[in-house]
């Protein structure tokens, strides 16, 4: 018995963590600029370029999210473009009323929830955004 939690407490060390770079986080306002990425403004009135996957540029683009408070989770490059984080790692937030809310997109038809903008694979209806508090883990 006392072997065994010993055994157990050694594989919950964070191994995986060691090899990874600390995200960085970017907190400001979306602008989305005709023709070109979209940005961040800060507080000091700094524009942060952002770079995304597909999925996570279409909720960027979402004009229903424009001027929004936004933090985004990821990397800053060398050439001052922040990279954020892959759609499946939830690396947005809109700061709302004091709330850090993530940004999906319901369908209430279906019940089908998603995570970037267009319409549902379900009923080919437009999706609804929607911020909600991230579930307890
Ligand atoms: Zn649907």
């Amino acid at each position: 018995m006392r072997r065994r939690q010993f055994l157990s407490a050694s594989l919950a060390a964070p191994l995986v963590y060691a090899a990874e770079p600390r995200p960085a986080a970017v907190r400001g306002q979306l602008t989305q600029p005709e023709g070109k990425p979209p940005a961040l403004e800060t507080r000091e009135h700094k524009f942060i370029p952002l770079a995304a996957d597909a999925a996570t540029l279409g909720v960027l683009q979402d004009k229903r999210l424009a001027g929004v408070d936004l933090e985004a989770l990821g990397e800053l490059s060398s050439g001052g473009v922040f990279q954020v984080g892959p759609i499946h790692t939830k690396s947005m937030f809109v700061h709302k009323d004091g709330s850090r809310l993530l940004i999906t997109y319901w369908c209430d038809l279906c019940s089908i929830r998603t995570y970037t903008p267009g319409v549902c694979w379900c009923c080919q209806e437009e999706t609804a955004l929607e911020l909600r508090k991230p579930e307890k883990e």
